[in-house]
């Protein structure tokens, strides 16, 4: 590629470091710079609501990219530093400390950050958790003689409850819908989770709205709709992710829920590329429908598909959206896109372990989603992954029972 002021990636999350390492692995050679707001070296967050909550990771800090794989890579990290605005015909980015860096093209990975709950007082007891600085000021705020009140039961909520209540801490999970879970995840897996966290004593209110919330820095009150009267020592919030999108939208970029990009994860802008949790994207393999995926698995892979895309490659995106969830002994996971109203085929795995085959008008597989304890299911939502980028049509009853999903795998030509 020419030019030599190399490639600028903004945002040091997962997203942003794997495409740096992957622009070296792919032997790009002109320089790279990483840009970070966050004081940290890049790190995963996964960790952040299970295993650093609970203490289980009490001082090390899960990165994706250290300052030896820095230096050997010759990645430049430039941390604490946003960045405010792109000059995109001088073809600049300018940073909050006032430096203006010439690119040849640009990467934005800028994630996303949680959204606010309006009109809620400000107190060190409502606190969010997006970063290692949240995840280790709750772990140091939380005490098992705690009450802890948990807004939103998504996948935040309901990890955070599991680890606070393995800590010992009392626990209520608040949902404005009439079950966890609602987006995305079926309703049988949603009641597993329900009885799994019911079971190991967290009190679930769904359906129920907060009607009013006082905090002062000792306690939160919350008063529901259906006329109950909480006083929590701590409130988490975890109401969704808004992408972050700002920095696009103040340079023109096209946004649609995200920044919007083409399969091959160019912006409107040319030179200019968008992956991880920030864009929005139309995937191939569901005919084409515009996405916005928050998940791990999606921000490494897209980071190392446009790390080849913008040393001149023309790749488009088309891996099968996966994620997981752990909690308590449980690992919920997800390949595919769950609709609702779609025929669904029931395998049961024991101990209470089950997958949900999703399959669409022609009986192809389009999802497959499940829960149990343990790595139960872990081995069929793999091969289930590859059936489905495959287009693969199993027969039903084969999917029910105990056939190998290894032997509905085309044998290769
Ligand atoms: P991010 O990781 O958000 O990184 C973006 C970075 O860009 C941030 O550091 C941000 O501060 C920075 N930035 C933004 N704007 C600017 C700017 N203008 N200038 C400089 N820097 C900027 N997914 C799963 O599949 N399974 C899980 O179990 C799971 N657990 C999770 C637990 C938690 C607590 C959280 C928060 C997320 C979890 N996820 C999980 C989701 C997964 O971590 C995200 O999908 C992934 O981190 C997205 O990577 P990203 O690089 O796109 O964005
Ligand atoms: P989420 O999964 O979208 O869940 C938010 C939940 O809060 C939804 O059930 C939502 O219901 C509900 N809600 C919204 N507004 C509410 C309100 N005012 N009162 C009560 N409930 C309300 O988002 P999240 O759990 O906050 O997670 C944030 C980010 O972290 C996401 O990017 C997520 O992917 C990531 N994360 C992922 C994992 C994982 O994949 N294992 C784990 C932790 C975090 P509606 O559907 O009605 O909006």
């Amino acid at each position: 590629m020419s030019g030599d002021a190399g490639i600028i990636i903004v945002g040091a999350g997962e997203c942003g470091a794997r495409a740096a390492l992957s622009l070296r692995e792919g032997g790009y050679r002109q320089a790279i710079t990483l840009i970070g707001d966050e004081v940290h070296l890049p790190y995963e967050r996964p960790p952040l609501s299970k295993q650093v909550l609970l203490g289980e990771m009490e001082t090390r800090i899960p990165t994706v990219l250290n300052d030896l794989v820095l230096a050997e890579q010759a990645i430049r990290h430039i941390g604490s530093t946003s960045a405010d605005a792109i000059d995109t015909s001088a073809k600049q980015l300018l940073l909050s400390d006032g430096r203006a860096l010439p690119y040849d093209k640009l990467l934005l990975a800028t994630g996303a950050a949680p959204r606010r709950l309006p009109n809620a007082p400000v107190s060190r007891r409502i606190v969010y958790l997006r970063t290692i600085d949240d995840a280790l000021a709750l772990r140091f705020l939380v005490r098992a003689d705690m009450h802890v009140a948990v807004l939103g039961g998504g996948f935040i909520g309901l990890e955070v409850a599991a680890s606070v209540r393995g800590r010992g801490a009392r626990v209520t999970v608040i949902e404005s819908q009439e079950r966890i879970l609602k987006r995305g995840v079926p309703e049988p897996i949603a009641e597993t989770i329900t009885a799994l966290h019911q079971g190991n004593g967290v009190v679930m209110k769904c359906g129920v709205a907060v009607l009013g919330l006082e905090a002062d820095e000792q306690r939160v009150d919350i008063s529901l709709s259906d006329g109950d009267a909480i006083s929590a020592d701590v409130l988490v919030v975890g109401i969704g992710a808004q992408p972050r999108t700002d920095l696009a939208a103040r340079a023109g970029i096209a946004i649609d829920n995200g920044i919007a990009v083409n399969e091959r994860l160019e912006t409107s802008t040319r030179d200019i590329y968008a992956a991880g949790d920030c864009c929005s994207f139309p995937h191939l393999l569901y005919g084409g429908r515009r996405l916005r995926l928050e998940a791990w698995r999606n921000a490494q892979d897209q980071g190392i598909l446009v790390a080849a895309n913008l040393m001149g490659e023309v790749r488009s995106y088309q891996t099968v959206p996966y994620f997981w969830s752990d909690q308590f002994d449980h690992t919920l996971q997800i390949a595919g896109l769950v609709d609702e109203g779609r025929m669904v085929v029931r395998r049961d795995l024991g101990d209470g372990a089950f997958i949900l085959f999703h399959l669409d008008d022609q009986q192809r597989l389009v999802a497959a989603s499940g829960v149990g304890p343990g790595n139960k299911i872990a081995r069929d939502i793999k091969l289930s992954e590859m059936l489905i980028a495959r287009r693969v049509t199993p027969p039903m009853e084969a999917l029910a029972g105990n056939a190998n999903l290894k032997s509905m795998l085309p044998r290769a030509a």
